[in-house]
């Protein structure tokens, strides 16, 4: 099997296993991926994680343009901002998942980091998650603010909408959305009841024994 073919089955296989465990229902979110030569394997428009199929994702080349493959996403232009400003991102996931999504509708939240460090893992893997503020799907003007926080941020969350997530492999992606999806799980269910965040040094110290790539 080819490199290329390979990460196709694997990307499937992920997107699959994401639909199973309630990450992603209907048509909901889009996942990319890079291969050594620059271009790119991207779930296509109106496609479900639940049936997707290696030979019919999308392609594109270096730029974003489409070039073989079914019709890509419409929301490309995310993808492409996280891979442009974080030159080892190997891999993109979009989710529409119910509580991060949750998370991106509240009032109040720190827009530097709507996601407070909760657990050591949500910040050795993430670290700090900035919102974006709305716009519609598919708007390039989503791209344009995710360009301006990917330097410093692997993973966003877009206002009323849900997370962009990077990763220097797809398994490291998927892993890191799946972190940030439980944290927010946790984070919502302790809201009502009151909680203790890490303290500045434990968070200072977990970033110096695990700095973030
Ligand atoms: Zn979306």
């Amino acid at each position: 099997m080819s490199a290329e073919q390979a990460l196709r089955v694997e990307l499937c296989e992920w997107a699959k296993s994401m639909f199973m465990r309630g990450y992603s229902s209907g048509g909901a979110g889009n996942i990319s991926a890079k291969l050594p030569d620059g271009t790119l394997i991207v779930t296509p428009t109106n496609s479900s994680f639940g049936d997707l199929v290696p030979e019919r994702l999308s392609k594109l080349d270096p730029q974003g343009h489409w070039i073989d493959g079914d019709e890509p996403t419409k929301e490309v232009s995310m993808h492409m901002a996280m891979y442009q400003q974080r030159p080892d991102c190997q891999a993109v996931v979009h989710l529409h998942s119910p509580w991060l999504t949750a998370l991106s509708c509240l009032e109040n939240v720190d827009k530097t980091n709507c996601l407070p460090p909760i657990t050591p893992y949500y910040v050795m893997r993430v670290g700090r998650l900035p919102l974006v503020e709305y716009f519609a799907p598919g708007d390039p003007k989503i791209g344009e603010e995710i360009a301006k926080l990917a330097q410093q941020h692997s993973a966003v969350l877009l206002s009323n909408h849900g997370p962009v997530v990077g990763g220097t492999t797809l398994r490291q992606a998927f892993f890191n959305a799946e972190e940030l999806e439980d944290t927010a799980r946790l984070y919502l269910t302790l809201l009502p009841l009151g909680f203790k965040t890490l303290t500045d040094t434990d968070v200072q110290e977990l970033n110096n024994r695990y700095p973030q790539k």
